[in-house]
């Protein structure tokens, strides 16, 4: 058989491995390319085979860098089916329709703007596109075999990333191929911890924090922290956050520390419309995650839930101080960057970083010290407190990422390193060296093996 990398080698997003076997192929994941702008613009580029040629997709999780390329994969002739998990299918219907919108939306604005350089910009895909995507969706059981034909196998087993997050065991040609997918961390606040694999004969490993420990700091004290300094100052705080499930632990963590009476009474507000819908995805998969219903209902409680767009509108002109959590989650697009046009110029406002935010993001060049941030075509100085809170990311570190691997009971003829960047795969490859002694490989975009 063999496996090509075409997307997340070496780099976070994009997330695409294809293996052949006896004229059967099949896509690990289908992520968009997210970051800079060589990065994006692969997302026009045609896959090496033709979508019509692909018989399966196999998705780890609902994140946009892992699914959000199925509508131009459908577009272009993919008639198979898309296996994942049924919190999955819904997040990923989420993350498709407002992937979809937010492309509608920032061509037209372009157009309008007349800040693109091209002619006319066209959106990747539209709503109507992303929909053609749904009805191919087949939702798979945990820990079971699903059987993809007579001699190939997958069993999806949890991951702990995100709600519905799994890894995936291929079994085909009497190997096992495991897909880490996204993993998360072995203590979250929500999430269960991921299972490790057994045996494994190829491991296909994410690496996003292969060479970071995550801080061991109290999270609820810094938060409790930088909410207090900051109304002090009258300023609001910002928390720019992926929609799905970070939103939520940031939420719970308020909610509790309200409840403590540790931070003051103020407006705490989600600007997200899809992270509310995912607010309805932990309520029916209530075995995905550690909320207890009581808490669940009284956190939501707590939060103003805007949905409209007027509301953001009214939402930013009024002085009050307030916390504001809105995606997306490294600043590339959606409704925090309609905040940050008002609030990023502000010394009073304090900005709190919680994900990981890939090369070339808004949100890495915020942590990184940028002095002046660019927002649909105009300049805004950095005048706001940036501060991160880097243990509250959905992704393991370097020891998470290590464990995972301690359970296997045979050496696995490969590792191929992946979903990282440059440092941190090299870091990781040499780290799992060191402890296992397992061959590492760091496959290069496009690059071909044979199993
Ligand atoms: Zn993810």
């Amino acid at each position: 058989m063999k496996v090509k990398f075409i997307g997340a080698a070496g780099t976070v997003t994009g997330s695409k491995t294809l293996i052949e076997s006896n004229g059967i192929r099949i896509l690990i994941d289908c992520g968009l390319f997210q970051g800079i702008k060589p990065l994006r613009e692969l997302n026009w580029d045609p896959l090496p085979v033709l979508p019509s040629t692909i018989d399966f997709v196999l998705l780890t999780h609902g994140h946009l860098d892992h699914c959000g390329w199925l509508p131009r994969l459908v577009d272009q002739g993919f008639k198979g089916k898309i296996y994942c998990t049924s919190p999955t299918k819904d997040i990923a219907k989420l993350i498709l329709l407002d992937s979809a919108k937010i492309q509608e939306e920032e061509a037209e604005k372009a157009n309008e703007g007349k800040y693109s350089k091209h002619e006319i910009a066209e959106p990747l895909y539209n709503v109507a596109q992303a929909e053609r995507v749904f009805p191919l969706f087949r939702v798979i059981k945990i820990n079971e075999p699903v059987p993809l034909d007579a001699e190939i196998e997958a069993v999806y087993t949890n991951a702990g990333h995100i709600l519905g997050a799994c890894s995936i065991a291929l079994t085909l040609e009497n190997k096992t191929l495991v897909f880490s997918g996204d993993i998360g961390r072995d203590n979250d606040v929500l999430m269960y911890p991921p299972t490790k694999p057994t045996k494994a004969d190829y491991i296909f490993l994410e690496s996003t924090y292969g060479n970071r420990i995550h801080p061991d700091t109290d999270v609820k004290a810094e938060l409790e922290m930088y909410i207090n300094n900051t109304v002090k100052k009258g300023g609001t705080i910002i928390i720019p956050s992926f929609a799905v499930e970070r939103a939520q632990m940031v939420m719970y963590l308020l909610w509790q520390l309200k409840e403590e009476k540790k931070i003051p009474n103020i407006p705490y507000i989600i600007d997200t419309p899809m992270g509310i819908s995912v607010l309805e995805i932990f309520q029916n998969n209530r075995k995905w995650h550690k909320l207890p219903e009581h808490e669940y209902i009284a956190m939501c409680k707590m939060f103003t839930m805007i949905r409209d767009y007027q509301e953001t509108i009214d939402t930013i002109y009024n002085k009050q101080s307030k916390v504001v959590i809105a995606a997306s989650g490294m600043i590339t697009g959606g409704r925090v960057l309609s905040y940050l046009e008002k609030y990023i110029g502000l010394s009073e406002t304090t900005l709190i970083i919680i994900g990981y935010q890939a090369e070339g993001t808004r949100g890495r060049k915020l942590l990184e010290g940028a002095k002046e941030i660019k927002i649909r075509g105009k300049y805004y100085p950095v005048l706001a407190n940036i501060l991160e809170i880097e243990s509250l990311s959905a992704h393991g570190d370097q020891k998470d990422l290590l464990n995972w691997l301690s359970a296997l009971e045979n050496k696995p003829t490969k590792v191929f390193l992946v979903h990282g960047e440059n440092a941190a795969l090299d870091e990781l490859r040499i780290k799992i060296n060191e402890k296992y002694g397992f061959d590492c490989k760091i496959p290069l975009m496009g690059q071909e093996f044979e199993l």
